[in-house]
């Protein structure tokens, strides 16, 4: 048996039953991972032979678990892929930026600790655009990540390196965020899944922040029940993020059992999401997935979300304002890099006009105009205003459906290099993700085919706040009737 073959769910079985080590596990992905990351560079660095020597303990407490002694916790002997913008103590955490490219995090964040108590072991940290701001992992200082299915291309953003460590079979699993898109149109250009959870329902203590209002960390894998099970570990309140939900975390992967069936599920088809300038297979492809929903007994119909095309210019208002004053923290004193001036405001200068890369600090320069006096009525008042529109949006959709469909990204993979000197058509990538992420509301990537030159399409699915149960069945659904989860890129 290949290790690399299983899904997250068949390995874990198999470490509990015995009939593969963890050893071997984590040993294959290593060695994959070493292999493939000078082509693909998923990983801005991967952990060193002691990950072997944990996998080996691991291997141990199975046996004795066997041997009739307490069962370890669940991802005991699982290796996860992390992206560089989760503090991991003993890993630096660079959020693919110059400003934190020595920082060594003197803790670990609530997502990773909780999958570390569950016996899970870091195989590395992901590449991202900077601060996790971009679409195409091209914004890391570090040099971006390529396309397992066609290297000229990129892997999405921003955790464009966790989107492409699990196409490449370079991780088993792998954390990502999302604060406008950055787990969904990464998954779609990958063909992975990616799920962004509701706002709120994971830990954001040790999530090096980007928009506090949108920030979300969620999961990047090969199935939906992959997704689910890491879900269930890593949800829930946090007393360190006051604003994680207290609600008790469902048992989510309990529902995905028995026939997929999704009568009385009705699905929405908002308008909005299939004007102009969707990519014909896209296009296509999506429909023909919707359809498929249809088959197993959803009801679906057309709904309209008309403050969709609002939630651009207000996404690009919110986020960077938010980004400035959450940067503001960089400035040489105590994180990161310093650049020493005579004067106060030469070590800031100098320290924020090296460590920072061009779209940073656009973004800080755009936030910091929004929010000035005499601006802020005019941007950011008004930007919270038309979000408060846009969440009204899904609020009254929600009321007449359980489950919204739509195309996650306009268009397939674009080339390297397409996109860099344009900021606005970077920015359109976003287009169908972030009403959701302005809602607060838990969206998924799933794969749905593949367009004319055999990249992957991503079918994306929204439900309402705190609805994963049900996104995460109608999900599960797809993929037992569908088999576009199951094609890999050849290596
Ligand atoms: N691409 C979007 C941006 O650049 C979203 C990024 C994200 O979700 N982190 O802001």
């Amino acid at each position: 048996m290949d290790p690399l073959e299983l899904t997250l769910c068949e390995s874990a079985e198999a470490l509990r039953a015995g009939t593969l080590s963890s050893a071997a596990l984590v040993e294959a992905y290593r060695n994959r991972a070493e292999q493939l990351n000078p082509k693909i560079h998923a990983y801005l660095n991967i952990a060193g032979e002691d990950v072997i020597r944990a996998a080996r303990d691991a291997d141990e407490s199975w046996s004795a678990f066997r041997r009739g002694g307490d069962a370890p916790g669940p991802l005991t002997g699982i290796p996860v892929a992390v992206k560089d913008v989760l503090c991991v103590k003993g890993y630096p955490c660079t959020c693919g930026s110059r400003i934190l490219e020595n920082f060594k995090p003197p803790y670990t964040a609530t997502a990773v600790e909780r999958l570390q108590s569950a016996g899970a072991l870091i195989l590395g940290k992901t590449n991202t655009d900077e601060f996790a701001m971009g679409s195409s992992t091209e914004n890391s200082a570090f040099g971006m990540t390529h396309n397992p299915w066609d290297a000229e291309r990129v892997p999405g953003g921003s955790s464009g390196g966790s989107a492409a460590s699990i196409a490449a079979r370079m991780a088993p699993i792998a954390l990502g965020t999302d604060t406008g898109g950055s787990i969904r149109q990464p998954a779609a250009y990958c063909g992975v899944v990616g799920l962004k959870p509701s706002y709120g329902r994971v830990s954001r203590y040790g999530l090096i922040a980007f928009g506090s209002s949108l920030d979300c960390v969620g999961v990047l894998a090969r199935t939906v029940e992959d997704a689910a099970f890491l879900m269930e570990i890593m949800a829930g309140y946090d007393p360190m993020d006051s604003t994680s939900m207290p609600e008790k975390t469902p048992a989510y992967r309990k529902t995905l059992s028995g026939e997929p069936d999704l009568r009385g599920i009705r699905i929405g088809i908002p308008k909005e999401y299939f004007s102009a300038g969707i990519q014909p297979d896209v296009d296509r492809l999506v429909r023909e997935a919707i359809g498929v929903l249809g088959s197993l007994g959803a009801e679906t119909k057309e709904i309209s979300l008309p403050n969709t095309e609002f939630a651009l210019p207000v996404y690009y208002i919110v986020a960077p304002a938010e980004a400035s004053a959450n940067l503001a923290r960089y400035d040489g004193v105590r994180f990161g890099l310093r650049r020493e001036g005579q004067t106060l405001r030469e070590l800031y200068d100098g320290t924020r006009g090296a460590g920072f890369g061009p779209e940073v600090k656009r973004r800080i320069m755009l936030g910091t105009y929004a929010l000035s006096a005499g601006y802020y009525d005019a941007y950011y008042g008004q930007a919270q205003k038309v979000r408060t529109l846009i969440k009204a949006d899904f609020e009254n959709a929600f009321r007449s459906v359980d489950i919204i469909a739509s195309p996650v990204t306009p268009s397939t993979a674009f080339r390297a290099g397409e996109k860099v000197d344009n900021p606005l058509a970077m920015y359109m990538e976003d287009l169908l993700t972030l009403p959701a992420s302005l809602a607060g509301v838990p969206g998924i990537s799933l794969p749905c085919g593949r367009d004319s030159q055999g990249l992957p399409v991503g079918l994306q699915l929204s439900g309402p706040f705190l609805g994963e149960e049900t996104l995460l069945r109608v999900s599960w659904s797809f993929q037992k009737v569908t088999r576009w989860h199951k094609e890999a890129p050849s290596p």
